[in-house]
């Protein structure tokens, strides 16, 4: 197999369960998280540095500037944006990196990284989403509803993914999601010096 770090997308509604299956990828099976900037207030139990890199706008706006961005973008009321030094860096060190991020954000890296892998998860209905983020209860009402517009608006935009998980069962969606990748890695684009390699070493 070519020794290359590959890029992960990963997008859903606010709610879905993203951040649970990220979580569980990253903890099984050694995935690399891209933690991103945000200029949203942490939530409670959040850790700067681990969560989000907790920025105000006018140091996320200098950030912007100076090109460390890959990506950014506006998601209601704040701004988040995935840090360009550590992706690169990863990516050149051979891991395979996660970024979950929002649709116009994984629009924007698959223009720069035609390769990365995008993949949107999602609930298996709207009522569901909902009692999800209810449920979480890290949001207000207002919030709430503010989050289900906006799904109702990324809804529109599924068919930008390569990937569609359903978040039913947790178990299932992690399992779905890391067979994606690994399947995706075993086509033949991505192993051409291993082809090159074992022709030779059979020539011998
Ligand atoms: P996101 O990162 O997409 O906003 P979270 O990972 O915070 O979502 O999950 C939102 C809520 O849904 C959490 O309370 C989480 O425990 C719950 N959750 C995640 N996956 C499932 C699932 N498969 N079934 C039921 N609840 C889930
Ligand atoms: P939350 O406030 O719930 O943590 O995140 C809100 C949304 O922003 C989620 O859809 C999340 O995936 C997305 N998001 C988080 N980090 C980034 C980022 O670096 N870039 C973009 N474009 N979206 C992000």
């Amino acid at each position: 197999m070519d020794k290359k770090g590959f890029l992960i997308v990963i997008s859903g509604f606010s709610g879905v369960g993203k951040g649970t299956v990220v979580k569980q990828l990253v903890e099984k099976y050694g995935y690399s998280l891209s933690v991103s900037a945000t200029t949203r207030a942490p939530r409670e139990g959040e850790v700067d540095g681990k969560d989000y890199y907790f920025k105000t706008v006018e140091d996320f706006r200098n950030l912007i500037d100076y090109n460390g961005f890959i990506e950014w973008a506006q998601y209601v009321d704040n701004y988040y944006g995935t840090p360009r030094k550590f992706v690169e860096e990863e990516m050149k060190a051979g891991k395979d990196v996660i970024l979950e991020i929002e649709v116009q954000g994984a629009m924007h890296v698959k223009e720069q990284y035609p390769d990365a892998a995008l993949i949107f998860i999602t609930a298996p209905s709207a009522e569901a989403l909902k009692e999800r983020l209810k449920g979480r209860g890290t949001e207000d009402e207002a919030t709430i509803n503010k989050r289900m517009k906006r799904a109702t608006e990324e809804a529109e935009d599924i068919g930008v993914y390569d990937y569609i998980v359903v978040n039913d069962d947790l178990d299932t969606c992690v399992e779905t999601v890391h067979g994606i990748i690994e399947g995706r890695k075993c086509l033949k684009q991505y192993n051409e010096s291993f082809i090159e390699t074992i022709k030779q070493d059979f020539k011998n």
